[in-house]
């Protein structure tokens, strides 16, 4: 008999922007599905209806097919298991949590938000962990009738039951296990009708046939309450994996305040996709091999053996080492493809080609290509006193020299050939006039990106 197929899910609550501690999440499930041939779901976790956009959930696909996290199930591309966004599922929901209260495993609670509140400041100042009092657990036929009566619209409790010991096997954390006593009576439908996530998110991933879930490590404390309600079902419960947080430079969880960027704002900022994945590859899952890989060798080095516990801190230092890597792979015309929406739109292909090839040597990322570009395509030149002084220098008849003969055709050798200068005495002060700088780009393919008129009009600027 064959073993049955991994399939591993992300299933992202649509509320933002995509941040870093989800991409990596997201890649090491599709990279733990690949790497056997499994299969990599997308789910939208959308019961919240106030918190979550249609512009969110439209992003979030748009930022994962950039990344290159491609789903092979999910919104778009239903494998039977759909509908694949929890708001659509209600009519899966409804009759599984009606078999819950039948069978007494769940029950209405009555209780105010108010109530509740005022219940767990009193078991806090009672120096007791907070739990569900089980006020509701109790209520007969009768009573609830009259709460109902009286308008009340009540959330479904699950009932923990009995106290037991619950063990599973983490992937990351190996075993657990757990009291049901210390974890009280938890709400599986809220009162306005929706699911709530411990018990959606835990039907899905059985109804969707999912065998592997890795997860941030803040859900840690809720898979106890999830396996209950799977067992409750006789659904099977896929393994947890459950991944160190990934925290900023300061060692706090990762936000705006140390610096994280959304996998959008780096997009925008000119980072490729695949530097982000080969950063987050390896955060929290060691590897040996230190290239830049593509998601298909990452597939083949993954292993859930090595990922690890202890929490891993994003470094920016580290971000831009495998975006300088990957950018230095591109080839010519994957490199134009990258730089196309940071060029000017109205030049030329041919020019627009010949300023990649040009400046993506000094460049890391897309961004930085801003402060070249009036220097091959004309405009306002920042010139350092140092090239402005090595310019002044050379002197009127060097360049006169120059001016005469940059014709159309003219190459950086037939330039050298007319100033009668070799080395440093010729490079410095063409650098110079040219880009008002005495460190930059290459001048050979410098000279082929620039229009022959403009590269005219700075040598004779210095003929006076
Ligand atoms: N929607 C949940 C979240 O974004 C999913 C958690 C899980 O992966 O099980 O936190
Ligand atoms: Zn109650």
């Amino acid at each position: 008999m064959n073993p049955a197929p991994v399939v591993t899910r992300f299933a992202p609550s649509p509320t933002g922007e995509l941040h870093l501690g989800n991409v990596r999440t997201a890649l090491f499930n599709l990279l733990l599905a690949r790497r056997s041939g499994g299969r990599f779901l997308l789910r939208i976790e959308d019961t919240d209806a106030a918190r979550t956009r249609a512009t969110h959930v439209q992003a979030l696909e748009e930022d994962l097919g950039w990344l290159g996290l491609d789903w092979d199930e999910g919104p778009g591309r239903d494998a039977g298991h759909g509908p694949y966004r929890q708001s659509e599922r209600g009519g899966i929901y409804t009759p599984l949590l009606g078999r819950l209260e039948a069978e007494e495993r769940a029950y209405p609670c009555y209780c105010s938000s108010a109530e509740l509140e005022l219940s767990r400041r009193a078991q806090l100042a009672a120096g007791r962990p907070p739990r569900y009092a089980g006020t509701c657990a109790r209520l007969d036929g009768a009573a609830r009738a009259a709460r109902a009566a009286a308008g009340a619209r009540p959330a479904l409790r699950f009932r923990i039951g009995a106290d037991r010991l619950l063990r599973f096997d983490d992937l990351v954390h190996g075993p657990q296990q757990f009291d049901t006593a210390l974890i009280g009576d938890f709400v599986i439908r809220r009162d306005d009708g929706t699911p709530a996530f411990f018990f959606a998110n835990a039907v899905d991933d059985s109804l969707m046939r999912v065998t592997q879930v890795l997860r941030g490590e803040d859900h840690l404390a809720n898979t106890p309450r999830q396996l209950l309600v799977l067992e409750a079902l006789g659904l099977s419960a896929p393994r947890y994996g459950h991944l160190p947080l990934l925290t900023g430079g300061d060692g706090t969880p990762l936000s705006k305040r140390n610096g994280a960027q959304s996998a959008r704002e780096l997009r925008a900022a000119g980072y490729g996709a695949l530097a982000i994945c080969n950063l987050l590859f390896r955060l929290g899952h060691s590897c040996a091999d230190h290239a830049s890989l593509s998601l298909e060798e990452m597939a083949a080095r993954f292993d859930p053996g090595r990922l690890q516990r202890a929490s891993a801190h994003l470094d920016p230092v580290q971000l831009r080492h495998w975006q300088s890597l990957w950018v230095r792979s591109l080839a010519p015309e994957a490199a134009q493809a990258w730089l196309a929406g940071f060029l000017p739109a109205a030049a030329a292909p041919a020019q627009r080609a010949a300023a990649v090839a040009a400046l993506l040597p000094n460049i890391v990322t897309a961004g930085e290509i801003s402060e070249w570009l009036p220097v091959v395509f004309g405009g306002e030149l920042r010139w350092e006193s140092a090239a402005r002084a090595a310019a002044e220098a050379a002197g009127a008849e060097f360049f006169r020299a120059l001016a005469a003969a940059a014709t159309d055709n003219a190459d950086l050798t037939a330039l050298r050939a007319a100033s009668g200068r070799q080395g440093v005495a010729f490079f410095a002060p063409l650098r110079a006039a040219l880009t008002g700088r005495l460190h930059g780009p290459e001048l050979a393919p410098l000279l082929r990106a620039m229009a022959p008129a403009l590269v005219r009009e700075r040598l004779a600027a210095w003929t006076r």
